[in-house]
């Protein structure tokens, strides 16, 4: 830390992202990527939009705005872009937390702590029950902006759009930002509730289920006036937040549903198969709408079998929170990939004993 460093800042803790390490190539679970390329018709106008790349990109997203408008069937001023879903987080928290509080479970996404901090928000964490799954009625009397993901992150534990509801009515005089990175895996969006509760605010990314995490593209959408707060933070901070390639890709990619529904019907097959198989070897996890599964085993703990299976060179995510390092967590792959991870796990647990 140099002499100049801002003093409020010296205690932040940064998020810690998943390995991208380059000693060798690995079978890649660690950070929910989607295992397959993105969307042709995306990779299609990248190029075309290169040649382009001298002029600025459009700060309205008017194109953007419009494909995802259209995909669910909402007008665009309902809709805001941004570089990845992480910067719509950090506006949204900035927004409608900032001088105030946040509430969010014990277990979920490690950014959520982290913004709070950067922006000197106080926070108050709500334990997950011992299924892992969000009690809404444990945020009823929390006079705090609420934020979840849903599937929560970590453990991709799922709430019913009955239960989303129920949260946002009992919290009307409050943001209830609902986090849906990896909603597209079998989950019901609630987006069409951003129809009639002004305090909802629902946040999706392209970097699952649309393949596109290198591009940076995520948004928000909710009523009108939410959208026009957050785009007072965006022209506060960076107008041209998302760029020429990652935008036209991303329109490409909201409109191209076969793709869409091809490789996340790929993922949630592939789901079932892997919860089968741990289940032969004796692991247990959460039910999970996500494009993972924590899995946990009694005969072997979660940061020996993240580096056993290292070496073996499949990589999968150790986290540390204190109710889940015991577990692993595994990115759905290719069936592929999914039966390599089964074998060096059927190696592994051979070994031990
Ligand atoms: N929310 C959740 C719950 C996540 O797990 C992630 C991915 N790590 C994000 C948001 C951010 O994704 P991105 O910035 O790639 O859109």
């Amino acid at each position: 830390m140099s002499r100049f460093f801002s003093e409020k800042l010296s205690s932040l803790e940064p998020y810690t992202p998943g390995e991208q390490p380059r000693d060798m190539v690995y079978i890649k679970l660690n950070t929910n990527e989607s295992p397959y390329p993105p969307s042709p018709k995306a990779l299609a106008v990248i190029e075309g939009e290169a040649t382009r790349l001298n002029l600025y990109s459009d700060p309205t997203a008017r194109a953007l705005h419009e494909a995802i408008a259209a995909h669910y069937s909402i007008t665009a001023d309902r809709v805001i872009a941004s570089n990845g879903s992480d910067e719509i987080l950090a506006f949204a928290f900035d927004a409608f937390a900032n001088g105030k509080s946040l509430a969010f479970p014990d277990v979920t996404y490690g950014f959520y702590p982290v913004f709070a901090n950067l922006f000197g928000i106080p926070y108050t964490t709500v334990p997950l029950d011992e299924t892992f799954t969000i009690r809404v009625e444990d945020y009823a009397h929390i006079d705090s902006t609420v934020v979840i993901a849903n599937p929560n992150a970590k453990t991709g534990t799922y709430l019913p759009l009955s239960k989303i509801e129920e949260l946002v009515v009992q919290n009307r005089d409050r943001v209830v930002i609902v986090d849906e990175a990896y909603i597209d895996f079998g989950g019901e969006s609630a987006i069409p509730l951003t129809d009639r509760y002004d305090n909802l605010l629902v946040v999706q990314t392209f970097s699952k289920s649309r393949n596109l995490a290198g591009a940076r593209v995520g948004f928000a959408v909710g009523c009108a006036e939410l959208i026009a707060d957050l785009n007072r933070v965006k022209y506060s901070f960076n107008p041209y937040n998302v760029n020429r390639l990652s935008m036209a890709a991303a329109a490409q990619a909201m409109k191209d549903e076969a793709y869409f529904d091809e490789c996340t019907g790929k993922i949630i097959e592939t789901r079932s198969f892997i919860a089968e198989a741990l289940t032969k070897l004796g692991f247990t996890y959460p039910a999970s709408k996500a494009n993972f599964i924590l899995a946990h085993s009694d005969k072997i703990g979660g940061k020996e079998l993240y580096q056993k299976l290292k070496a073996k060179g499949v990589l999968v995510r150790h986290l540390s929170d204190q109710r889940i390092t015991d577990s692993i967590r595994i990115t759905i792959g290719t069936k592929e990939q999914m039966e390599t991870l089964i074998q060096k796990i059927q190696e592994i647990l051979e070994d031990l004993t």
